[in-house]
């Protein structure tokens, strides 16, 4: 990956706050790299670190906002995860209410595994990441060979 990261944020409902709080904190950081976010936390965000942009600079460019959620954007993230395009996945999920997307999320969550992107799913580890020195540098994560999976013999 390189230094400027693809960051996607994702955050359920009663975790809205605390990606906003964090993303506020962060914004000098955030607001140099790309931030691709699920529809309803993308709009918080944007409107969070519009707040913290100079006037004269507008609205943040730094964000794509794809599908809410439940309605496929946890899936389109997983999609851009296979293809390469997301480098660091933060997600603040609920661990006390069942979604109606629960699939989705845990589709999400084995994804950014399979691809050994680095997660954080609560406010601390975004913190650890986001201060690490390679959260600004250049980092190649190291792929499992799953090449014998492709060529296995299915009959
Ligand atoms: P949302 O989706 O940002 O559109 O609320 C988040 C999620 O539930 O995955």
């Amino acid at each position: 990956m390189e230094k400027i990261k693809r960051i996607a944020l994702v955050a359920h409902d009663n975790r809205k706050k605390d990606l906003i709080e964090w993303a506020e904190w962060n914004a000098p950081v955030l607001l140099q790299h790309r931030l691709i976010c699920t529809g309803t936390t993308g709009k918080l965000v944007e409107e969070a670190l519009l707040k913290k942009t100079p006037p004269e600079e507008g609205l943040p460019s730094v964000i794509t906002k794809l599908k809410s959620g439940p309605l496929g954007g946890d899936q389109q993230l997983g999609s851009m995860i296979s293809e390469g395009k997301i480098d660091i996945l933060i997600f603040l999920w609920d661990p006390m209410e069942p979604q109606p997307h629960d699939v989705d999320v845990k589709a999400l969550l084995r994804i950014a595994v399979l691809y050994n992107i680095p997660v954080a799913n609560n406010r601390s580890t975004a913190d650890f990441l986001i201060s690490s020195r390679l959260f600004n540098d250049t980092y190649m994560p190291v792929l499992k060979d799953y090449s014998g999976y492709i060529t296995r013999n299915t009959f």
